[in-house]
């Protein structure tokens, strides 16, 4: 069994395997200007602290794990109010394209649960770039899904080889490490391969 795996991997995972393989097994990252200023816009919430506004408590950087499913990190914001716990996590893109961001706030909101022993209905991505939040419902489905990414994620940080390219070309197109991992080009090498061995 790996260490703790970074929630935010999950995200990585959530897009793509061979993503997940090169930024945790082999620490690659690729800045580009998408990258840099998700971070420069995370830095708000990542000074901490905590506020009250409107009736609502906003923890900010707030550390939370689970045993059970060997993940750890931080998340954004906590929002306590009458109405329950809810996490927000801060994303620099639109919303809703691809629902990797689900698979992450639903993990940080499993952790959360499983160290307050409380039950979290539905979280929030917000969207910098369009000003404005989407709510995530944590259906079973969505729970089921990340909790066996959490599984996947621990058996592919122990294999020796990277996973083969998606065949998702609009993820590719928009993915930072593309680069990288050159997926139409080791697609092409692939089946060049098969075909020379059939
Ligand atoms: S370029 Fe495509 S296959 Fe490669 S890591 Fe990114 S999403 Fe995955």
């Amino acid at each position: 069994m790996e260490d703790y795996i970074p929630i935010s991997f999950i995200n990585a995972l959530a897009y793509c395997p061979r993503r997940f393989y090169y930024e945790y097994v082999q620490a690659e990252m690729l800045l580009n200007e998408y990258v840099v200023e998700g971070r420069l816009l995370h830095e708000h919430s990542d000074e901490g602290g905590t506020l009250w506004k409107d009736g609502v408590v906003q923890q900010r950087r707030v550390y939370v794990w689970s045993e059970r499913l060997r993940l750890a990190g931080l998340i954004d914001v906590v929002e306590w109010s009458d109405g329950g716990i809810v996490p927000v996590e801060y994303k620099r893109g639109a919303l809703g394209r691809w629902r990797n961001d689900h698979a992450q706030l639903c993990a940080q909101a499993l952790c959360l649960e499983e160290r307050l022993s409380v039950s979290i209905a539905h979280g929030y991505i917000f969207s910098f770039s369009q000003r404005r939040r989407e709510l995530v419902e944590f259906t079973p489905e969505l729970r089921s899904w990340t909790e066996s990414l959490a599984a996947e994620a621990q058996c592919l940080a122990l294999q020796k080889i990277a996973p083969p390219p998606i065949d998702q070309r609009a993820r590719c197109k928009a993915c930072s490490l593309e680069p990288l991992c050159l997926p139409d080009e080791v697609r092409r090498l692939q089946q060049g391969v098969t075909a020379y061995e059939g």
